[in-house]
């Protein structure tokens, strides 16, 4: 007799009971053709990992604990900056250029913050709709308030996932995408507390839940400066008509904005809470961006509403997002990686993949779409029996997934962060010789590396 083990949201490991077996049994029955993907999480890593996974010829079902795709990605906004240009290029040139080309076709302005070139800033106020219309175009299946609290797994093969009180959803094979943010017990313990931020919203929805750590893999977190495991987000949200109307006026011609801060305004010791996403020079001045729903200040941290106003063209600011951040906290994130290999399979399991910033410490939007679009397309493979690929580190998306695997050895290697925007693994970038502006000499590089229109092959 097969023994299914049934994981439960509270970390115990039970012999699953007949009639669970038989009730998966009963409600699967239908999906019993080989190539189905099951995504838990519905951020743009999962959203990017979807949209590959059909591609190569998979059926897709993504489980969303919220009532939205995009996750943290509904605020972010800028994108392509920096040597996340690179990765996006290459992504098209490997074939899914799909999400990139999505948010881009939503494109609000192309201006700059200081340290930042060539920067697209998407309008988040539609973004979510964009990549779900993207996505139930291509066939794939959304289901949202899914809190999958509990994993079926037999010798290392998930057979199943199901969420509160619904049937589970059977697939062979699974993708973790749903990264390291919250919920409310970890904002209070290593946060200033619930900031409601707009994206997250646990106290409705739920905690976020990770299907590896259910199933037994260990987890991974990055740690502040002082010691204190995960970062905090390193960005503010404003309402747009609360900012003085010259600097509305500005923001609107040119999309972003950087004033300088007068000296005793300056705090660098909240570069230690954010990580390496933030340059000194971004944390000396005030930076605002356009991305539709409000104007986001990059590397602000959120400060009673007093000592907001005195900044620069801030003397009526209003919140928008996180709701209650001027208790002089932000939502704290990079809480939960899964150690993988560089198929980003997780290690100690068949067919379970991980991807965005479940995946490793890379963050921002154009790398966690990467590690989606290979996370999917391996998952498409191993659903059928073949093999994951590994990209070659000829590619700069092959050498940040197998970079960063490698940071995820050690504790010091985590705290040091991989963002293709800033920081460590920018400088990498260059020093390799990956980041120019040519397109051309991007996708010349991917063909060279034998991975052209990868992602756009069957397997
Ligand atoms: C406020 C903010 C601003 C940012 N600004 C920028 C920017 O300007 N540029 C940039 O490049 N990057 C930016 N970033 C970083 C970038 O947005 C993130 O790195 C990226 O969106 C992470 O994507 P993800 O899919 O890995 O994770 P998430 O967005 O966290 O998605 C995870 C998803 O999983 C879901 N989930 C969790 N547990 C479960 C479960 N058990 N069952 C079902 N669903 C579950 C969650 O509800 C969520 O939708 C910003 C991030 C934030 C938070």
């Amino acid at each position: 007799m097969i023994l299914l083990l049934c994981i439960n949201g509270r970390n115990s490991i039970l012999p699953t009971p007949f009639n669970v077996y038989a009730l998966m049994k009963r409600y699967t029955r239908s999906d019993n053709v080989p190539g189905k993907v099951v995504i838990v999480g519905g951020g743009i890593a999962g959203c990017a990992a979807a949209i590959s996974a059909r591609k190569a010829g998979a059926r897709v079902v993504v489980l969303e604990r919220t009532d939205m795709l995009l996750g943290g990605a509904n605020r972010a906004g800028r994108m392509n900056y920096n040597g996340k240009m690179i990765l996006a290029e290459e992504c098209k040139a490997m074939g899914v250029g799909e999400v990139h080309q999505a948010l881009e076709s939503i494109t609000l302005h192309r201006g700059n913050i200081v340290d930042e070139e060539h920067a697209y800033i998407y309008n988040t106020a539609v973004a979510e709709p964009t990549i779900r219309r993207l996505l139930r175009d291509r066939g794939v299946e959304l289901q949202f308030y899914k809190l999958v609290n509990k994993v079926f797994v037999e010798k290392g093969r998930f057979r199943a996932v199901a969420a509160r009180s619904s049937s589970p959803v059977q697939g062979d094979a699974f993708i973790d995408a749903t990264a390291g943010y919250g919920g409310v017990n970890n904002c209070r313990k290593y946060g200033a507390g619930c900031v409601m931020c707009v994206y997250y919203r646990c106290p409705t929805f739920g905690n976020r839940v990770s299907i590896a750590t259910l199933a037994g893999a260990p987890e991974l977190a990055r740690y502040r400066a002082d010691g204190t495991p995960g970062l905090m987000s390193g960005s503010t949200r404003l309402y747009k008509d609360s900012l003085d109307p010259d600097l509305q006026a500005e923001l609107k011609a040119k999309g972003a904005v950087s004033v300088k801060l007068p000296a005793e305004m300056v705090d660098h010791s909240h570069q230690g809470k954010i990580g390496e996403i933030r340059t000194s020079r971004q944390l000396e001045r005030l930076n605002m961006v356009d991305i539709g729903s409000c104007v986001m200040c990059v590397a602000l941290h959120p400060m009673p509403l007093d000592q907001l106003r005195k900044l620069p063209g801030l003397r009526n600011a209003t919140v928008e997002d996180p709701l209650g951040g001027t208790i002089g906290g932000n939502s704290v994130g990079k809480l939960s990686m899964a150690p993988r290999d560089d198929t980003l399979r997780v290690q100690g399991f068949h067919n379970l993949f991980v991807a965005g910033e479940k995946a490793g410490p890379g963050t921002g939007v154009d790398e966690t779409i990467s590690s989606g679009v290979l996370a999917g397309f391996n998952a498409a493979r191993v659903a059928v029996g073949e093999e994951p690929l590994v990209l070659p580190t000829g590619t700069a998306i092959g050498d940040l997934v197998h970079f960063s695997g490698e940071l995820m050895q050690t504790r010091e290697g985590l705290g040091q962060g991989c963002s293709a925007g800033h920081g460590l693994y920018f400088e990498r970038m260059k020093q390799l010789g990956f980041y120019t502006t040519d397109v051309a000499a991007i996708r010349a590089r991917v063909e060279k590396a034998g991975v052209k229109d990868i992602f756009a092959r069957t397997p």
